[in-house]
């Protein structure tokens, strides 16, 4: 079994990009973190993220609106940054409060500076394999997580277990796109899917994207398989610090064995996720100025 280091891959991607933009004259990119509300992991969220970006060079812009935001005020907040010529990306991050909008907000936030990929615009750009838009930061950085990684997808059967618009719809349509890395044969299941561990045991490439801490036993899966585990899950832990520890949605201990190569949680998918918001803010930078 091989563990894919995914702060290892984050980190030299952000080594990559922290060249890149040292050499950019002037301006330095900029990326506005809007935050709604004081939910405990979002803080720590938009912290790693403000975090990286200074350790690149990008600049950071922290919106905190209080969780009594409307819905009109919250959309006026994404206007102008829209509209502010110092400003390449914006990320609302999810998730926002009951009475707030999801979908309308990522709709609001220009499609110029969507680095969080979840506008209608960019998702669309996924299903016609067009790369000028911006790919959602999760199942980009599977991708990218694959490729340094050296796993080919085409003549492989990938399951991803998850349909929402954050991971398993785009996951499953850059695995399926008609490119080197990717044409693989592609299953989603759901909470609908009868006999899931029928269509598991068949994965060469199983992504995890449930919500469901350590769901996905060694008795779903394939020997060899490559697993990836996009879940974070917090479950009560009395003997920690902070009262919990973060686990995956596969179970680690016993599908680690029978893997061929797999992601640990934390470590594996979540720094990647940071890492394409970082790339896709210096892409944002770059089509704004034209080059
Ligand atoms: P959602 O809750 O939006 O989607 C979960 C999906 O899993 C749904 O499609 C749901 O099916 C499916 N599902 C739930 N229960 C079952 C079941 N028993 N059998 C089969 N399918 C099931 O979650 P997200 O996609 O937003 O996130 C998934 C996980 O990934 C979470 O743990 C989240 O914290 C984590 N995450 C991690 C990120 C990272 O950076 N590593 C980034 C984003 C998310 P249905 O559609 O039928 O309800």
């Amino acid at each position: 079994m091989e563990l894919i280091d995914g702060n290892q891959i984050a980190a030299a991607i952000a080594a990559e990009l922290k060249a890149e933009v040292a050499a950019i004259q002037g301006r330095k990119p900029c990326i506005a973190l809007v935050r709604v509300g004081e939910d405990p992991a979002s803080v720590s969220y938009v912290k790693k993220k403000e975090k990286t970006a200074a350790e690149i060079g990008i600049t950071s812009r922290i919106i905190l609106p209080p969780v009594t935001i409307s819905q009109p005020e919250l959309f006026a907040l994404l206007d102008a940054l829209n509209a502010d010529p110092d400003v390449d990306g914006i990320l609302v991050q999810s998730p926002l409060p009951k009475h707030i909008d999801e979908v309308a907000t990522f709709r609001r936030v220009s499609a110029l500076k969507d680095v969080d990929g979840f506008n209608t615009l960019n998702l669309g750009k996924v299903a016609q394999e067009d790369d000028t838009g911006f790919v959602a930061c999760t199942p980009a950085g599977i991708m990218e997580l694959l490729r340094r990684t050296g796993v080919d997808l085409k003549g492989k059967h990938v399951v991803v277990v998850g349909r929402s618009l954050i991971v398993g719809k785009p996951i499953a349509l850059l695995a399926l796109q008609k490119k080197a890395g990717a044409n693989g044969t592609v299953t989603i299941c759901h909470s609908g899917t009868a006999d899931l561990p029928a269509l598991t045991r068949q994965a060469d490439v199983l992504i995890a994207a449930i919500g469901r801490a350590e769901f996905v036993t060694a008795a779903m899966v394939k020997r060899g398989a490559v697993v990836i585990d996009v879940g974070i899950n917090r479950v009560a832990d009395p003997s920690k610090k902070n009262g919990y520890r973060l686990t995956g949605d596969v179970h680690f201990p016993s599908v680690a064995p029978l893997a061929g190569k797999i992601t640990p949680v934390p470590g594996g998918v979540g720094p990647m996720t940071v890492a394409m918001l970082m790339k896709n803010t210096v892409k944002a930078f770059r089509l704004r100025a034209g080059q």
